[in-house]
């Protein structure tokens, strides 16, 4: 088939006559799927059962260096954990301090403390006029949900193949002391599936901030999340080059085993200078005595070391690449070629991201819906919900089964198809 644009309006009347019709018989199905967040599947799930093996009332409840993990204490983790950890973020371990079950309660509560207190000695940020973050886009709604609560001003940056807008980036950090952050997924990015290019990496370290307490939220929550074996990507690890830079205090880096074990029920933690650890800390002594300690043996005793990690994260590759694979094939079979739209194949994460025609993506969402599939709000992907094109949705197929996702794709692909049209046939 040609290009929609390329049809005449009596061509476009007659499909869309025919896709009223397919919709329909679509609809009738009575099909309830929800792909709206990227929840890891039961079957995902299931792959670490043994977590609930390895400690039992039997076990040997005491860390490597002594402690017994059943009680009060140890505000930094076990020394187990952080190696673990320290290995995952591809840091020392004196530059690792575990938190609880989850890495966006770290950077909300990252925030909070800048907010409150200020970062290493600096004026808290409630206390100014003004306070912006950068925001790569489409990002991370979850990340822009945290800066609007604490009434941080928000500005879109393009997030190009490479990484953010450095250009831009560059510029608007060393021009305006109210920027104090930027919210970066550096590796597999939610939604685009984008890896940060050694060359972004590096502009990142030796960035000239106005503002000294500006930090870079560096969130790689996909940091092992590979689909493929033999095509992976890989980035340049930010602490050593900021450290390499002159810039050492400038990152914070986040990582949980949220996708890797159970979501919720997994290991956080903060990566960063001995400075901004000690920071965090003067903080985090106020809030706990110490985190969950059972469930960081739990996880050390279960994984071991990365080399276990890895060979946990090709069995959750195992099951999630089919799913990638089915929407991309629905995809390119439906509607490759028609001009109505593109999406990314990423080699790692947990999203596709699909961009519409201008102007679509609320009434696609809409539309999926009325057959009974729920999708990521369109907007979402954008600070305050505003997609200034109205044409990302974040599609993510880690949730339903292989044959759940040949019919969501299917009316996917039809409501697009229907909301083209629409807007082709009202544009003539
Ligand atoms: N960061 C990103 C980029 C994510 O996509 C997610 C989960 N969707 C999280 C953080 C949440 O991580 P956690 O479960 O550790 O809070």
């Amino acid at each position: 088939m040609k290009p929609y644009s390329k049809l005449t309006k009596e061509e476009l009347k007659k499909l869309k006559g025919q896709l009223e019709k397919q919709f329909e018989e679509v609809k009738a199905k009575g099909i309830h799927l929800d792909m709206s967040r990227g929840k890891p599947s039961k079957a995902q799930l299931d792959l670490s059962n043994g977590l609930m093996d390895v400690l039992n009332g039997d076990s040997d409840l005491v860390s490597s260096d002594g402690v017994d993990c059943r009680n009060y204490g140890v505000l930094d983790g076990i020394t187990e954990a952080r190696k673990l950890l320290a290995d995952m973020s591809e840091v020392p371990e004196r530059n690792i301090l575990i938190y609880g079950n989850s890495s966006l309660n770290v950077m909300f509560d990252t925030v909070s403390r800048a907010m409150t207190h200020g970062i290493m000695g600096s004026t808290p940020w409630c206390k100014l006029d003004k306070v912006k973050f950068l925001c790569p886009v489409p990002g991370y709604d979850r990340h822009f949900a945290i800066t609007e609560y604490f009434g941080i001003e928000m500005i879109n940056v393009p997030l190009l193949p490479t990484g953010p807008d450095m250009d831009m980036v560059e510029k608007l950090v060393a021009e305006d002391p109210a920027i104090k952050g930027i919210w970066c997924v550096p590796k597999y990015s939610n939604p685009t599936g984008v890896s940060y290019s050694d060359e972004t990496v590096r502009r990142f370290a030796h960035l000239k901030p106005a503002a000294k307490d500006f930090r870079i939220f560096w969130d790689n929550a996909y940091s092992i999340h590979h689909l493929y074996d033999d095509k992976r990507d890989v980035i340049l690890e930010l602490l050593n080059e900021c450290v390499k830079a002159g810039n050492p205090d400038m990152v914070f880096k986040f990582i949980s085993t949220s996708k890797v074990s159970f979501p919720g029920s997994g290991i956080a933690a903060l990566a960063a200078s001995r400075a901004n650890i000690e920071d965090a800390k003067s903080f985090m002594k106020f809030q706990t005595i110490g985190h969950d300690k059972l469930n960081q043996l739990r996880h050390v005793r279960f994984f071991k070391d990365m080399p276990g990690m890895y060979e946990h994260m090709r069995k959750h590759a195992a099951i999630l690449r089919p799913k990638f694979e089915k929407v991309e094939d629905v995809l390119e079979k439906e509607i490759g070629g028609l001009g109505i739209g593109t999406w990314t194949k990423p080699l790692g994460g947990y999203f596709i991201s699909f961009d519409s025609m201008d102007g679509c993506a609320k009434a696609i969402v809409a539309k999926a819906k009325e057959a009974g599939l729920i999708m990521t709000g369109a907007g979402a992907t954008f600070p305050y919900g505003k997609d200034p094109k109205d044409s990302n949705i974040r599609i993510a197929p880690s949730f339903p089964t292989v044959e759940e996702l040949a019919q969501a794709a299917e009316i996917f692909v039809l409501s697009v198809k229907l909301v083209s049209v629409e807007k082709l046939l009202g544009a003539k």
